[in-house]
């Protein structure tokens, strides 16, 4: 019997998990090897090594379960884990549905996101390396503000290069960057080969984050060695970081007494979504269960429900290491959508597999819809969701009526992956009407996708 009572559901410090879960000894096929963006042959840890420092990538080809971590780590966890588990039951009265909707919120870290949970565990590692310096992409912000209160902790400088878009729509999020230490540009930039090669094809260029990462990759590799670079989303160890997120909401699932059947991220590299899923996708794999797990995408940017699976480059300009990936083309120009966290051209390896083996499915959305949704998700639960987890309440919200149709007591768990205290101007843009559904830009996909690196797969094997 589900417990009927509790609104959320809290763990104790000392139950945040003492290791995080490495899925791939566990995935139903290999993953296919990375490969170098010159020679195309799988990258060994020393091609990797100018960018990040040799735990994290080692802990990119683990073949361990399970990694323990890191005391420091834990203890800066503390600040915030174990984070609540809430059951929606004002939201679920609201739909008067008989399906049951929990949610984990990670919106409650002090940059409002999940990603200090990785931006942490990478800082402590640099550290242990000696690194003064790293630099790094953010599209929206929440990533460069998780790294910068991380370079703060740990004695870290960081810079940040930010996708000139949101850089205008958000300026508070660079001012909460600067607060923290770490120094702010206007992506495209005039500091590096990739900026300044844009600029001269287009000088009104916004940015994108593929772009971004082109630049911090850039300032990284041509150091010499002083600066390092680190990515919030898309690789497995940021994925690996993560799964304190599903580790926790198992144990909290069970205090509820209940456990879902469909489990629901919003999908950018594909990080949060992974976080919470993959432990459950370990229960299923392990206990034969048919929970099922969804992705919920943005329409202008759909790289799972539209893209292919193929080897592409992680970056706009191809600097990066060429992944096996579910893909839009890497120099596609996604519209300038609110959820700026959402517009990546690609999709993780590990969930981009687990996509195509079928255990995961992908369900695109629209603006309107997003934030029809948030707005409702506002009235009944009080918090206001970052644009990119609304894509995670509409899909909660569709299978809930879609379970009142058939009758169904559903149980439906989903990742409320941040707040949107930075993103009140998009709240205000829809209230105002002037929101644009982006239609999925067909052309503009097919020719980026015809741009991408050519790869023998059979020569790999
Ligand atoms: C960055 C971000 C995302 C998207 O990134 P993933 O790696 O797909 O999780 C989603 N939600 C929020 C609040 C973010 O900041």
């Amino acid at each position: 019997m589900p417990d009927q009572q509790h609104v959320k559901y809290l763990l104790s410090e000392d139950q945040i998990p003492r290791a995080w879960y490495n899925i791939i000894p566990d995935l139903p096929r290999p993953l296919s090897p990375v490969l170098h963006p010159g020679t195309k042959q799988p990258v060994t840890p020393d091609d990797l090594a100018p960018l990040f420092p040799m735990a994290l990538i080692m802990q990119e080809m683990s073949p361990d379960r399970y990694i323990e971590i890191p005391e420091p780590v834990r203890d800066v966890y503390r600040q915030w884990r174990p984070s609540p588990l809430y059951r929606a039951r004002r939201l679920e009265k609201a739909l008067d549905t008989p399906a049951r909707i929990y949610y984990k919120y990670e919106g409650i870290s002090p940059v409002g996101s999940h990603k200090p949970n990785t931006a942490v565990a990478q800082a402590f590692y640099n550290k242990e390396e000696g690194v003064k310096k790293i630099a790094t992409e953010t599209g929206a912000g929440q990533w460069g503000s998780s790294l910068a209160m991380a370079g703060a902790f740990f004695g870290i400088e960081i810079e940040v290069f930010m996708v000139k878009i949101s850089y205008q729509q958000k300026p508070y999020r660079r001012s909460m960057m600067q607060a923290y230490g770490a120094t702010v540009h206007a992506s495209p930039t005039n500091l590096t080969n990739a900026g300044r090669s844009m600029l001269a094809k287009d000088p009104n260029n916004m940015g994108t984050l593929g772009l971004a990462i082109s630049e911090a990759v850039e300032r990284a590799a041509t150091s010499g060695g002083t600066v390092k670079y680190s990515l919030g989303s898309v690789l497995n160890h940021v994925l690996l970081h993560q799964t304190v997120i599903g580790e926790e909401s198992l144990l909290q699932m069970a205090m509820a007494d209940d456990y879902p059947d469909v489990v629901i991220g919003c999908a950018g590299g594909g990080s949060n979504m992974a976080g919470l899923i993959i432990p459950f996708v370990r229960e299923r794999l392990g206990k034969d269960l048919n929970t099922r797990f969804l992705a919920a995408e943005p329409t202008a940017c759909p790289s799972m429900t539209k893209g292919v699976y193929a080897y592409d480059f992680g970056d706009a300009v191809g600097m990066t290491p060429i992944m096996k990936m579910a893909t839009l083309g890497h120099d596609f120009m996604p519209p300038g959508i609110h959820a700026g966290g959402l517009r990546y051209h690609g999709m993780s390896p590990i969930m981009s597999l687990l996509h195509e083996e079928g255990i995961l499915e992908a369900q695109a959305y629209h603006q309107n819809g997003i934030f029809e949704a948030a707005v409702q998700f506002t009235r009944s639960e009080g918090i206001v969701p970052a644009p990119e987890s609304a894509h995670a309440i509409r899909a909660a919200i569709d299978e809930a009526l879609e379970a009142k149709e058939a009758g169904e007591e559903r149980v439906i768990l989903f990742n409320l992956s941040g707040h949107g205290h930075f993103d009140m101007g998009a709240y205000d843009s829809y209230f105002a009407g002037q929101l644009q559904d982006y239609e999925y830009p067909v052309e503009e996909v097919r020719a980026a996708q015809g741009r991408m690196p050519q790869v023998d797969e059979a020569a790999l094997a």
